[in-house]
């Protein structure tokens, strides 16, 4: 069961920042989603398809779903017709086919780069210099059902502030650069994705526009 004091606190913090919380539901049943649904929260993030197909189903049609996790292309067709946000793409294969299930079903999907700041080998992303690369070649913003809004990135899973603290630093550097370089005339490049419970308020420290809270709120 989600502890609603705790859920409150975030909110407050975040309120004055203007900052989104995504309540992170993966493992959760559905009644915990529906209690913080009842107390106005409607962004969640789920990280496995098979799960978020089966909570969209029970739950109310207003909930924004977002997905957080690695996304398999042959999955895309499954969240398509109501994903609101996908906070994983870092491939061109990946936006290609995005597009194309997006197109089917009249829509345009928004999208986040996700960024491989952390030192650990096990996460997905693109490098910086990948990310910059990416951009400069123009194809993801060439394509007219998905659109580009920002960066996701995870630090590393270490208690040192200073490392988390200097990779989210980083992240916000990039996101300025990109926000600079490619997209400084269009207002939907806004977001930047970073900030889990460990790490939330450093996050918001170094300028996050959006955290995806989980494990504290349950
Ligand atoms: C699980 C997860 C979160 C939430 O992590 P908590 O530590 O539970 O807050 C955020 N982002 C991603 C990508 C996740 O997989």
């Amino acid at each position: 069961m989600p502890n609603l004091t705790i859920y409150n606190q975030i909110k407050n913090e975040l309120h004055g920042k203007n900052v989104t919380l995504v309540v992170v539901s993966k493992n959760q049943p559905t009644s915990s989603i529906l209690t913080l649904y009842q107390s106005n929260q409607r962004i969640f993030g789920e990280n496995k398809v098979q799960d978020l197909c089966e909570k969209y189903n029970k739950l109310p049609k207003d909930i924004e779903w977002h997905f957080i996790g690695h996304l398999q292309s042959n999955k895309i067709k499954a969240i398509a017709p109501f994903i609101s946000l996908i906070h994983s793409v870092d491939s061109k294969e990946l936006c290609l086919k995005i597009n194309t299930e997006a197109a089917k079903n009249n829509r345009v999907i928004n999208c986040l780069l996700q960024v491989y700041i952390a030192t650990e080998q096990t996460k997905f992303g693109l490098t910086p210099a990948q990310i910059i690369n990416f951009l400069s070649l123009g194809f993801a913003q060439k394509l007219s059902n998905i659109r580009i809004c920002g960066l996701m990135g995870m630090a590393s899973n270490t208690n040192s502030f200073e490392q988390i603290n200097s990779e989210f630093k980083a992240l916000k550097q990039l996101f300025d650069t990109c926000k600079l370089q490619f997209f400084s005339e269009d207002n939907y490049f806004d977001t930047l994705s970073m900030g889990m419970s460990a790490d939330y308020k450093i996050a918001l420290a170094c300028g996050t526009s959006m955290v995806r809270i989980g494990s504290i709120l349950f």
